[in-house]
């Protein structure tokens, strides 16, 4: 990886960790691993920054000073020797980051490297008791939203075992917060319990959250599939938080069974829109068996990764399962999902027959074998490819180095001014990030012309070879637009099959539940709608609809041992969701966002009145600020309509009640002149009154 990092231009800004494993390196790991006791041989661990490739060794849950219920005050800091001057405090499990982490990069510069928060609100909420022997199962983000947000939990006994970890950039709705993640707090007080964190896939709608939940529970084991748990190395190793975390990497394709205190745990390959996608098979100790999915779909013929492993899956019916969980995403699509290999096609047509000036094709950053697919067709054709966008080139990096990628010398590079120089335009194919949280991704900014060194021109065709989802239609119809201002060409799926899903259509959804069988089933994620439809496709197949489990977000059910009925508990977990505002973490409904969204519907007036402290009188003439309220033609009109009512409600309220108190007095002026300007201009601003006593 090191030469394909020269390769591109060490332009490259990976994190420092996220280099290549050498031979020198990996003889270093050894040595300073020398004690560690070798343990299964499927199992690889990840420790002090590293991936043990070659040294297949366990290390013992990390030794962090307070990691028990005795000793609740810690201080750890990084053993990143780059980072050490730098500390970060845990104090009652809660990691509080300093305000402006700073280090000095390679060229002597301050940057601010990294700010996370881990310090989730007090909820008092306590899970009911577990009957001995049931196994309990619940969405605690997945089902009832049009977002895709994604966490779950399984218990027996004492033991929990949590299931993906959401989280959500910031949208329109959202109001100026930066993102958004589920609220673990009702969990915190359970940590000791947590045995094990699983995980589905890398999408970040799984794991983005990771790096603030994962503390607040003292980061219990991670279990992933290769591709995922380096994804989320990169993300720790952001946040700092890789000493702390024990990151255990499972196999999907083998039946490697992973036993996690009373669960046995087994990983199942299946394809996705991100390489080392997996369901995942859990058996408790009471005798339930549950088959747990996520995002998925079946494709015979993937561009990198293996097809769904159709053979162990088709087997799995004879354990009898108790609940089966399947991905709804996609239940109003008859028929069955395209397979990568028609996307190929169509994009080698476009590939090969394109002679005019540069190809800029849009695609998600983790969509690997999208970008394998490129790269072959870039080397069938004598192309050079071009990487735009910091994710983008950091995931193409890590899976290069994982073999995920087979790319050969020089047919990739980071775009750079000086890497074009000498490529014939024609010969140029731009893959930039079209993420679809990020609004400025990197095809934003060559729409706007703010790219560092590409700016869309006239004869230039960009592909968006990715997924429009419901929710970022307008901002992608936007982009679109502005591309077409510039006279770009712009293919879309709508006019080639340059895409393909990455969840399963109706006839792949049928054949799994009649692959696996199971005595209950949960359709899950996305709206009720969507549920509903995936519902009634099982009961098209015969499947029996008092079996069909139809839960909210927070609602519990027990299965009985062995595979016994299932009871759904009256008691509803508190489900939140938290933003996160600049340097804090905050609920969602707080009255800061609940302000932003009355501000945003309504506008603003603020009036102020200068009185006399004695008297009360008013002094002089009272000042009013609006914004977004009136228009230039009534401006003066209104103005003064709202002076001489909030004079006469001033007034009037300090003649009845003399002595009233400020806040009083303020709320009565607000709810009055609320009133009368929804009766006379049928307006509902925020009004902010202000009394100055002089
Ligand atoms: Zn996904």
């Amino acid at each position: 990886m090191k030469d394909f990092l020269d390769e591109l231009d060490k332009e490259l800004s990976l994190p420092e960790d996220i280099d290549v494993l050498d031979q020198t390196e990996t003889e270093m790991e050894k040595e300073n691993h020398a004690e560690i006791k070798p343990v299964k041989k499927e199992i690889v661990v990840i420790k002090n920054n590293r991936i043990m490739n070659d040294v297949i060794k366990a290390i013992p849950m990390s030794k962090k000073e307070g990691d028990s219920s005795t000793n609740k005050k810690v201080i750890v800091h990084n053993h990143n020797n780059n980072h050490n001057h730098n500390k970060t405090k845990v104090e009652n499990n809660q990691i509080i980051g300093d305000d402006n982490i700073k280090k000095t990069s390679n060229n002597g510069e301050h940057e601010i490297r990294w700010k996370f928060i881990s310090k989730f609100p007090d909820t008092k909420f306590y899970l009911p008791a577990l009957r001995q022997g049931y196994t309990r199962y619940m969405p605690i983000w997945g089902n009832n939203e049009t977002w895709a947000k994604n966490m779950w939990m399984v218990q027996y006994d004492e033991d929990i075992i949590l299931i993906d970890c959401w989280v959500q950039f910031a949208d329109p709705d959202m109001l100026g917060v930066n993102y958004s993640i589920p609220d673990v707090s009702f969990l915190t007080k359970y940590k000791k319990n947590i045995k094990g964190f699983l995980i589905t896939h890398a999408h970040l709608d799984h794991i983005g959250s990771l790096k603030h939940v994962m503390p607040a529970l003292w980061m219990p084991t991670l279990y992933a599939t290769r591709f995922t748990l380096w994804l989320i190395k990169k993300i720790f190793e952001e946040a700092w938080l890789l000493s702390y975390a024990n990151l255990i990497e499972v196999d999907s394709h083998t039946g490697q069974k992973i036993k996690i205190w009373k669960f046995s745990v087994e990983f199942f390959n299946v394809n996705h829109s991100v390489p080392d996608c997996a369901w995942i098979y859990l058996e408790s100790e009471g005798g339930t068996k549950i088959v747990h999915t996520w995002d998925f779909k079946i494709d015979h013929t993937p561009a990198i990764d293996k097809p769904a492993d159709l053979d162990r899956i088709e087997s799995i019916w004879k354990r009898w399962i108790s609940l089966f969980l399947s991905d709804s995403t996609w239940s109003t699509r008859k028929g069955f999902s395209m397979s990568e290999k028609n996307v190929w096609e169509e994009l080698e047509k476009i590939v090969s027959n394109h002679t005019k000036w540069r190809l800029i094709i849009a695609t998600f950053s983790s969509w690997i074998s999208r970008i394998q697919q490129l790269v072959d067709i870039c080397e069938k054709y004598d192309k050079t490819i071009f990487l735009s966008g910091r994710s983008m080139v950091e995931n193409v990096a890590i899976a290069k180095e994982l073999w995920y990628l087979n790319i050969k010398q020089g047919i990739v590079k980071k775009m750079t001014p000086k890497n074009t120089k000498g490529v014939a335009p024609h010969n140029q194919i731009i893959i930039t990030t079209w993420s679809q949280w990020e609004e400025f991704s990197a095809l934003t900014r060559m729409a706007e012309w703010k790219h560092n060194s590409v700016e869309v021109i006239k004869w230039d065709t960009v592909i968006f070879s990715s997924s429009i989802v419901p929710w970022n239609e307008k901002s992608v119809i936007s982009i679109i637009n502005k591309l077409i201002h510039l006279w770009a060409n712009v293919i879309t799926k709508d006019d080639w099959e340059v895409h393909t899903w990455g969840h399963a259509f109706q006839e792949e959804q049928k054949i799994f539940l009649q692959l696996v069988k199971p005595k209950y089933f949960m359709p899950i994620f996305w709206d009720l709608y969507f549920r509903t439809v995936h519902k009634n496709t099982a009961v098209d197949t015969g499947f029996n609809e008092e079996n069909i489990l139809m839960l909210d977000n927070g609602n519990m059910v027990d299965f009985a041992p062995n595979n016994g009925n299932v009871f759904k508990s009256r008691i509803k977990a508190p489900i939140q969701e938290l933003v996160i505002d600049g340097f804090g973490m905050w609920l969602a409904n707080s009255h800061v966002i609940q302000a932003r969204e009355k501000m945003m519907n309504s506008w603003v007036l603020v009036i102020s009145f200068k009185v006399d402290k004695k008297t009360k009188a008013i002094l002089g003439h009272m000042k009013l600020e609006s914004r977004g309220l009136v228009y230039l033609d009534e401006v003066r009109f209104i103005h003064r309509l709202i002076i001489k009512k909030a004079r006469d409600v001033y007034e009037n309220t300090v003649k009845d009640v003399p002595d009233i108190e400020e806040k009083d007095l303020l709320k009565i002026i607000r709810l009055d002149l609320e009133k009368f300007l929804l009766h006379r201009l049928d307006r509902e601003p925020m009004i902010i009154p202000m009394v100055v006593e002089v």
